[in-house]
């Protein structure tokens, strides 16, 4: 049994806390943004220890507030991938959602709800900014009913427009005021400031990755999924600048010399439109070793939302911070509006110029199914392709393990990309 395996076992047994297993998950994890995830999990694990309240948030929050009020925040779309890397764990936490709160929620919900009532995660109090899809709203209902923390809610309308956004100013003070009360640290301005100017030159270098991405050959394969995870959580916190810059560095290197992440050179280029995907990263890996096919795209395409302008007083802060609750986080894609989602793919297509298309749907999200249909006929008649389609479980390989899911990939790639 290894280290992750009796970590995972502790928990099982009660003899561990689930932010204790969810540190040695990202300890034992690899990449670039391995050690700065383990950082932020060792600061929600360690919270109360060093005086800090811990509030957890769904949907665009704008967390430099909840950072600027001195607390940790808990993005709590974090959860599900790190949770997944104990299958015992979490066959487990979704077991208990599913025989005590409901089945109809979809595998991420499922899993942030069982983790948080696992009850080794000790919240100090819930935000929540809706977005559109009535699995995370059903799945905060319930949270809700059993928490016995303050929760602030915001109301934001459906619609981005100049007078939807002055409204929703009213209420990101409130958040201010409420955190306020809550940690006695009360926002200040130049943190704020600091904040939101690290959130822009985050949201900038990921914009240079992407573009390095679209080069040809593909310096690197994507992972704007993880990436677009990443940002949400901690693109305020200035933690993501080295790692960006370096990842941007290599790329540049690479597209200088011509190389490619396949050793026989780039065949193909892929695009990946799924939901959050457990073995992801293990899949990009196999299709550049097996076929020479680079992952240019992911996700439901590139995007992560706007920069901040005018920070020159708590009120401009205020009316900035009011414009990123119209923005749906870029894990859960699928549940924007329909129209934009498809001009996206299109664009995505147009410009990173992929000849392999899969759509890996989370066989739960009923947002990503529900959008195939016009996606597959829209990208048929302007980009004169349509993706291959399959079933998963985002989160869950008891559904469909990771050599079944290949063999489905390595089906189409040798029938219709091979032609063999
Ligand atoms: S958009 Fe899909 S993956 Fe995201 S919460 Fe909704 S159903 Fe789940």
């Amino acid at each position: 049994m290894n280290d992750l395996m009796q970590a995972e076992r502790a928990v099982l047994d009660g003899a561990a806390s689930l932010p204790e297993y969810i540190c040695a998950a990202s300890e034992s994890a690899v990449g670039a943004f391995a050690a700065l995830e383990t950082e932020y999990w060792k600061s929600v694990r360690d919270a109360h220890k060093n005086g800090k309240k811990l509030v957890a948030y769904s949907g665009p929050v704008p967390n430099e507030l909840l950072f600027a009020a001195d607390c940790v925040p808990l993005n709590l779309d974090m959860l599900p991938a790190v949770i997944a890397t104990g299958k015992t764990l979490t066959a487990e936490l979704l077991r208990d959602v599913e025989t005590h709160v409901s089945q109809n929620l979809c595998g991420c919900n499922k899993l942030i709800l069982g983790a948080l009532r696992h009850g080794s995660i000790e919240i100090d109090a819930l935000v929540r900014a809706p977005i559109s899809c009535q699995s995370v709203s059903s799945a905060l209902n319930l949270l809700q009913g059993e928490l016995t923390v303050p929760v602030y809610t915001f109301h934001t309308p459906t619609k981005r427009s100049e007078r939807n956004i002055e409204y929703m100013v009213n209420e990101v003070r409130e958040l201010a005021d409420f955190l306020g009360e809550l940690t006695g640290a009360k926002p200040q301005l130049e943190t704020l400031r600091r904040l939101m100017n690290s959130n822009n030159r985050a949201k900038l270098l990921l914009d240079d990755c992407a573009k390095l991405r679209a080069g040809e050959p593909c310096p690197m394969s994507s992972h704007m999924t993880e990436l677009g995870r990443l940002y949400a959580a901690l693109g305020a916190t200035g933690a993501l600048e080295t790692p960006l810059e370096a990842e941007i560095e290599y790329c540049r290197c690479r597209a200088e010399k011509g190389d490619s992440p396949c050793k026989n050179g780039e065949k193909h280029r892929a695009y990946v439109l799924q939901s959050p995907l457990w073995c992801l990263g293990e899949l990009t890996r196999w299709l550049e070793e097996k076929y020479d096919i680079v992952t240019v795209c992911d996700g439901l395409g590139y995007e992560y939302g706007g920069l901040y302008e005018s920070a020159e007083s708590m009120e401009e802060c205020f009316a900035e911070l009011s414009k990123s609750l119209f923005t749906t986080p870029a894990l859960h894609g699928g549940a924007q509006n329909g129209m934009s989602v498809l001009e996206r793919a299109v664009i995505t297509v147009e410009r990173y110029k992929p000849d392999v298309l899969f759509f890996l749907g989370d066989r739960w999200c009923r947002q990503s199914w529900g959008l195939s249909k016009m996606l597959s006929d829209t990208l048929q008649e302007r980009c004169g392709r349509a993706p291959f389609f399959t079933d998963v479980d985002g989160i869950d390989p008891a559904y469909k393990d990771l050599d079944q899911i290949k063999a489905q990939l390595s089906e189409y790639i040798e029938a219709v990309v091979l032609g063999k």
